[in-house]
């Protein structure tokens, strides 16, 4: 007898954030993802709309990785009646608690603002979930192991596979009634720094392949280089170098880099400080899940131990009152909330002073207009001229680039039945498929938002 099943695209279709894939195989739904929509207003409004499925009779969730546009919308799935089990590897949905309660604080802040500053349509502005929402999600988590298929329902078998973007981060088989649903997670590079490769599928029915780079190769620039004379050229000039960085993995990186270059002599002997509350409790999460990367032991606790760790505020003023060259790397990343506000308002009026953006900038954000050119920034309602030196690092990225990708699905023995190119923007992901179809020959879609599509199956 032939049966359906019913994919739901929910989230990251035809855009990068929000992943959401449910999965509705008549007798079970499950969820793939459950992220949050972020960027972009017309974005960040989806959050507020009903998911157009029914959320209390979802059965199950299981999350690739930890990252916020995968798993930020957990809070509000529970609070909508989610009951079931959410599913992931260890360090996955460690990060996932940190993040969602940074989330939740960050929620919270903002419908705060709102309200004092009068700018919500809603009275009072409410927080999208808060604190006590995330402790709720983070009580539904149970943790699965990497590598080893294990039965979620009867006729459904599940594995999670390590591919290399984040720690913990994997790619997704799932077989459901004799079909090989496979969803790519966010892909990592061949060559990190903290982690190895990506494993690759070998059989696919149903492909989810992200595209974020999909019509881009990532520069091949000398990291190691670029860093030594940025830090030298800022030593020489007295000046503080500031790097606002991402908490999850981009700080860890930094950091190891930054420690070999000194340990090599390559750089001065200066104070190297880390401030980040949140960059703290994912060092624990790598000091914890020794096998999901690369540092060795001796590696680790080197690099620890030659940052000074700073999570009080207190710490964060005795620094700044300290006026020899250091470097400094604080959150957030795009300077959109954070420590690193603190800093950037003693520091860049200072002509001596450099600050490294690294990583991806988004439209609206103070790193975007930085990196802009703009000749002053706008902190706590104050506005800074910029006198500081404002550089960019390109090549930090913990996501595969078009040819990696490409790699990453050559192993499959067959074309997909059905490919779905998503996690991408329109271009990224168009340019994909066309690159897709020249290197394998085979077809591929990219599916609308809220979307639904059959997957046909034989039962007995
Ligand atoms: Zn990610």
């Amino acid at each position: 007898m032939e049966n359906n099943i019913k994919v739901h695209f929910l989230g990251a279709a035809g855009t990068v954030t929000g992943s959401k894939y449910l999965i509705d195989t008549g007798e079970n739904k499950i969820l793939v993802d459950c992220g949050l929509f972020q960027g972009l207003k017309e974005l960040r409004l989806l959050n507020w709309d009903y998911l157009p499925v029914n959320v209390a009779e979802i059965d199950a969730v299981v999350l690739t990785h930890g990252h916020m546009d995968h798993t930020g919308y957990l809070p509000r799935l529970v609070k909508m009646g989610f009951k079931g089990p959410i599913h992931a590897t260890r360090p996955t949905l460690e990060i996932a608690e940190i993040i969602l309660r940074d989330s939740a604080k960050i929620q919270e802040e903002e419908a705060k603002r709102a309200n004092q500053e009068g700018y919500s349509k809603h009275d009072p502005a409410e927080p999208l979930y808060d604190l006590k929402d995330a402790e709720q999600a983070i009580a539904h988590f149970n943790s699965m192991p990497e590598g080893d298929w294990m039965e979620l329902f009867p006729d459904i078998n599940i594995r999670f596979q390590y591919n290399g973007h984040i720690i913990g981060a994997t790619f997704i088989e799932m077989d459901v009634l004799g079909k090989r649903f496979v969803f790519s997670g966010d892909i990592g590079r061949t060559e990190d720094l903290l982690m190895r490769p990506p494993k690759r599928p070998e059989k696919a029915d149903v492909l989810f392949m992200e595209s974020t780079y999909g019509n881009r190769l990532h520069p091949e620039e000398d990291l190691e280089e670029k860093l030594k004379e940025i830090i030298h050229n800022t030593y020489q000039r007295g000046g503080t170098l500031i790097i606002p960085s991402f908490a999850v993995e981009r700080t860890q990186t930094l950091m190891y880099i930054i420690w070999k270059l000194q340990q090599q002599n390559a750089i001065p002997k200066m104070s190297l400080i880390m401030d980040s509350p949140m960059g703290a409790n994912v060092l624990q999460v790598f000091n914890d899940n020794r096998e999901w990367h690369k540092l060795t032991p001796k590696e680790y606790t080197g690099m620890c131990q030659s940052f000074r760790i700073v999570t009080s505020f207190k710490e964060t003023w005795e620094i700044i009152s300290d006026t020899k060259p250091k470097i400094v790397i604080a959150g957030s990343g795009m300077i959109s909330g954070g420590r690193v506000l603190t800093y950037l308002q003693q520091y860049i009026g200072k002509l001596e002073t450099t600050v490294l953006l690294a990583g991806f900038q988004a439209a609206g954000t103070r790193g975007r207009k930085l990196l802009e050119g703009a000749d002053q920034v706008k902190i706590y309602g104050k506005h800074y001229p910029v006198e500081a030196e404002i550089l960019n690092l390109e090549v930090l990225s913990a996501h595969a680039d078009q040819a990696e990708m490409l790699d990453w699905m050559s192993d499959l023995e067959k074309a997909p039945e059905r490919l779905f190119i998503i996690h991408g923007e329109s271009e990224a992901s168009a340019v994909f498929g066309t690159k897709i179809k020249e290197r394998f020959g085979w077809k591929s879609e990219i599916p609308e938002l809220y979307s639904i599509v059959d997957i046909p199956v034989e039962i007995e």
